[in-house]
């Protein structure tokens, strides 16, 4: 069967994506060729993006997250805009995501369920108050609240958390799904890889560049890019074929 006579035939799709469905948004991954990891840093990215070193080297950890983390220019690609599309069109229950970009709200998504938290949520350690990415970019060095206190991007570090509420919700829609559409992962960063073993429908589609541990599960494997296959797809809206 073909992606397209998959989608048509699926009325509880749910899509799981990872940092390459922001890759044709001019964000880099972390682990293709032009991904973060493949550049040269003194401390490698994934410690300089752990808890520890935010507590322990926070004028580093902010340079790092101001320069590559803040990509406050880009926009939501066709990849984005078809999920939107298929939700509003009733055939997509939820957009899971390890991405904290926030460009799947920005394309209309309703349902989506950031494992590993946004960019665009940034909270006081001391009294909680909430910034925007916007404040973060713009404040020179460490960002402080107006009451003094540290304020702290609501991402997942390594070394922290998954919010429990999020991935109650993220596994439910996992669960009830008939179709799971898995796409720009390379399903290396546990627990949130570990969540397609919920999956119990028909579907198990995957759109990712590389080979990943799933493709020999999948009943539809596609190495391409995941912004142009899904382009490509109906919207099922009658207004907007
Ligand atoms: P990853 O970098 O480990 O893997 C990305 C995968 O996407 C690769 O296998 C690559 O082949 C594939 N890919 C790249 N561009 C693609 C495209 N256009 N179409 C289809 N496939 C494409 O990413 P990950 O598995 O998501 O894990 C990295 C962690 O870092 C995650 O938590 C991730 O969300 C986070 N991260 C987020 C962003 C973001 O928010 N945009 C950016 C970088 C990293």
């Amino acid at each position: 069967m073909t992606l397209r006579e998959i989608i048509e035939r699926s009325r509880k799709i749910v899509f799981f994506g990872g940092a390459g469905v922001s890759t044709e948004s001019g964000i880099p991954d972390f682990r293709s060729e032009d991904g973060l990891y493949r550049q040269k840093y003194d401390v490698p990215p994934e410690v300089m993006l752990s808890s520890t070193y935010f507590y322990s080297h926070t004028a580093e950890f902010y340079r790092f997250y101001r320069d590559k983390m803040l990509p406050l220019s880009a926009s939501p690609n066709a990849a984005h805009k078809k999920l939107a599309a298929w939700e509003r069109a009733g055939k997509l229950l939820a957009v899971v995501t390890q991405n904290i970009d926030g460009l799947h709200q920005a394309a209309g998504s309703k349902r989506v369920y950031e494992l590993h938290g946004s960019i665009h949520r940034n909270y006081c350690l001391a009294c909680g108050k909430f910034y925007s990415a916007q404040y973060i970019a713009e404040s020179s060095a460490v960002p402080h609240c107006s009451c003094g206190g540290l304020i702290k991007p609501d991402v997942v570090l390594y070394g922290e958390q998954l919010d429990a509420l999020t991935v109650q919700g993220a596994l439910e829609a996992i669960a009830s799904a008939d179709t799971l559409i898995v796409a720009g992962t390379s399903l290396t960063v546990y627990p949130a890889a570990g969540f397609v073993e919920y999956f119990r429908g028909k579907h198990l589609v995957l759109i990712n560049r590389d080979a990943t541990p799933l493709d020999g599960k999948c009943s539809l494997v596609l190495h391409q890019k995941v912004g142009e296959v899904l382009g490509e797809l109906p919207s099922f809206l009658p207004d907007e074929e």
